[in-house]
């Protein structure tokens, strides 16, 4: 593995290897081949933590699927609970669907709960929910998180598709703060 790289004011040093990372994703692909082989299901990727993730996981899924690309925006609207969640980029009608929600990182899981429950209004058949790392220790909502590459605890991580301030998505492996 490489040295201690430094972004913007911090530094990080290697933590997850390519070699580990490559393993977790096969790992993930094999449970996704066998147990949806019949669902043709529909991979929504999280953007822009997740890209990288959905191209080494799809070039190992093997099943018949559909991929596409979303983003989860929330603003204040005028409703009476306040925060709007809205999916940019979801053309396809899932209803009746098997989605699979790609992400890089579960943490509080807030993002994904408000994923979760927009989908779930759009009468879906049922939704999965694959990520690369998982923060058990800060994870506090029900949902099964049924594929997750590994379990880290709560260090802010960096690299494949993760971000420090929009910088250090394009490092192979992961890195946590020195
Ligand atoms: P949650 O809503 O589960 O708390 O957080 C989800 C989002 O927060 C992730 O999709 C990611 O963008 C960001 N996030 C959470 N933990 C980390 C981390 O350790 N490193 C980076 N770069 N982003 C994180």
């Amino acid at each position: 593995m490489s040295d201690l790289v430094t972004i913007k004011d911090k530094q990080f040093k290697p933590y997850i290897s390519q070699q580990q990372i490559s393993e977790a994703v096969k790992k993930i692909a094999t449970s996704i081949n066998n147990e949806l082989k019949n669902d043709q299901p529909l991979f929504l990727v999280v953007l822009n933590g997740s890209f990288m993730f959905a191209a080494d996981l799809l070039k190992e899924v093997s099943i018949p699927c559909e991929i596409s690309f979303i983003k989860v925006a929330s603003y204040h609207g005028t409703t009476s609970s306040g925060t709007v969640t809205e999916l940019i980029g979801l053309s396809e009608d899932i209803t009746g669907r098997t989605v699979i929600i790609v992400e890089d990182i579960v943490d509080t899981g807030i993002t994904l709960e408000k994923l979760i429950t927009v989908l779930k209004r759009k009468n879906v058949k049922q939704i999965k929910v694959a990520t690369v790392l998982l923060k058990p220790d800060s994870y506090k909502k029900e949902f099964t998180i049924d594929y997750y590459g590994m379990k880290i605890p709560n260090d802010f991580v960096i690299g494949y598709g993760l971000d420090y301030d929009g910088l250090g998505r394009n490092l192979k492996e992961i890195y946590v703060l020195a």
